[in-house]
């Protein structure tokens, strides 16, 4: 096993790496930007260590920095939580050049994967269904393009090969916008994540999010641990997810499952994964695969009892697999809320001082935060700052559990999203269960229009 790893993160994720590692009787360093010295996770780590400025750029994503504290405190092993470097084989393949082991899977499985072209190409050869598609990057011949865009049939959106966290796509529903369209995407991609490069896909009306979550150790032993509904989302961003998918069947679990771990087997993948689909009128389409653990890992936890955290450590280190796919059953239903640090109207950041934070308990309630009464949100990153998850033994239990755990949640000093959350949560068709990717969208829209 492991003696030390560093955590190249921060938040709730770093924070959920640290108490891991202590299970495993592992010693834990928090690298942190300057404005992060207050963390949770940086005062309960064994050792700390300021890697740069409150801007990510500086710190969370600037490589040689992260590579010189750990030299400097001689880790064994970075986990790079999700977001930030956690999906950069760069920083992979630097980790590992330098005799360190990288808590995720292999620089050329991350590189393949974070092209989302090559990875749905990939996918194809395993036998994994995807949509109707460029089959591969646009060129820049405009005939052939609209060729392309009339063959699959419009509306058709446009995606950029490298894109990542719901940016970088573009929907176009004729010939008419199509090019500048284009020209719009690739230019932003080239921006936002270094790769001009962008595909056509068919853009289906009404999907489900549905993702698989894996476990493989790149040894030849892979599972899958089930699917997660994560069609709640506003701008492609998850807010609410759950575990098992509503209305999904044992046998299209398992046989979606087995064609995941068959493509994990292949292409020798290591680490926690997951495969992420659009599903409409029965039929399962990938889209791409993530290559880290994700924000919604707890739900498949749990409903598995597997700590999806300590298996990809105990990868890591070189054991093999120890758990079976005859060993994996699943129990109850989970559902994950995203609270965010913004103005339930508009969406914009609010951070600040969290002048008081009273988490909510009781039976089937966890919740994974950085927060505590005092502790200021600083306004560089991401605004997630916790994760209430509520288990049942069904999911009309698992809801109730939700709606009482987010009413007695207090958070002062900073808005947060939990009185959309309660709203959802009281919601008809929320209850009922099933919705598409589009549902909160309209939602939010008509209730623009009823004002
Ligand atoms: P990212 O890497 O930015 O998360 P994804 O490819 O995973 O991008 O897509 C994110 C979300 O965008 C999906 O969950 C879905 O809501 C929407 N989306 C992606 N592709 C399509 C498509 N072909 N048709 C309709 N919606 C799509």
């Amino acid at each position: 096993m492991l003696e030390k790893v560093m955590i190249a993160n921060r938040g709730e994720i770093a924070l959920r790496i640290l108490r891991a590692c202590q299970e495993l009787g592992i010693k834990t360093v928090a690298a942190h930007s300057t404005v992060d010295q207050n963390l949770k996770h940086v005062r309960l780590s064994d050792q700390r260590l300021c890697i740069g400025p409150a801007p990510s750029a500086k710190s969370y994503l600037n490589i040689p920095a992260l590579i010189s504290a750990a030299e400097a405190l001689d880790v064994q092993a970075i986990h790079p939580g999700y977001g930030f470097l956690s999906e950069n084989a760069d920083f992979a393949e630097a980790v590992e050049s330098c005799g360190f082991i990288f808590i995720g899977p292999k620089p050329e499985t991350i590189r393949l994967m974070g092209d989302k072209v090559s990875a749905i190409q990939c996918m194809k050869t395993s036998g994994i269904p995807t949509i109707p598609g460029s089959d591969g990057p646009l060129g820049t011949d405009s005939s052939e393009i609209h060729r392309i865009a009339r063959s699959i049939g419009y509306p058709v959106m446009i995606k950029a090969a490298g894109g990542g966290g719901g940016r970088g796509m573009r929907v176009v529903h004729s010939d008419a916008a199509l090019v500048h369209a284009i020209d719009l995407t690739r230019a932003e991609a080239q921006a936002a994540f270094g790769n001009p490069n962008v595909y056509l896909e068919r853009y289906l009306s009404a999907p489900r999010h549905i993702e698989v979550q894996v476990l493989a150790d790149g040894q030849g032993n892979a599972i899958h641990l089930g699917e997660r509904d994560c069609s709640m989302q506003r701008r492609h961003q998850k807010i609410i997810e759950e575990a098992p998918a509503p209305g999904i069947s044992d046998r299209q679990r398992r046989q979606l499952g087995e064609r995941c771990v068959q493509a994990c087997q292949k292409i020798g993948y290591r680490g926690a994964g997951t495969f992420e689909f659009l599903y409409e009128n029965g039929e399962f389409h990938f889209i791409e695969m993530n290559t880290r653990i994700q924000v919604e890992h707890p739900i498949t936890e749990a409903i598995t009892g597997v700590d999806l955290v300590k298996e990809m450590i105990r990868i890591s280190s070189g054991e093999p697999l120890r758990i079976r796919q005859r060993d994996i059953t699943f129990r109850g239903h989970a559902i994950e809320c995203r609270i965010n640090a913004e103005t339930p109207t508009n969406f914009m950041p609010s951070p600040g001082l969290v002048s008081q934070w009273i988490p909510p308990g009781g039976p089937g309630i966890r919740v994974d935060s950085h927060l505590y009464s005092g502790y200021r949100v600083p306004p560089y990153y991401d605004s997630l700052v916790a994760k209430i998850i509520a288990f049942g033994e069904t999911r009309d239990e698992a809801i109730s559990r939700m709606q009482a755990a987010l009413q007695e949640t207090v958070v002062e000093g900073i808005a947060t999203n939990i009185p959309l959350h309660l709203e959802l949560l009281h919601d008809e068709a929320v209850k009922q269960g099933g919705l598409d990717i589009h549902f909160l969208t309209k939602k939010l829209e008509n209730r623009m229009t009823a004002k």
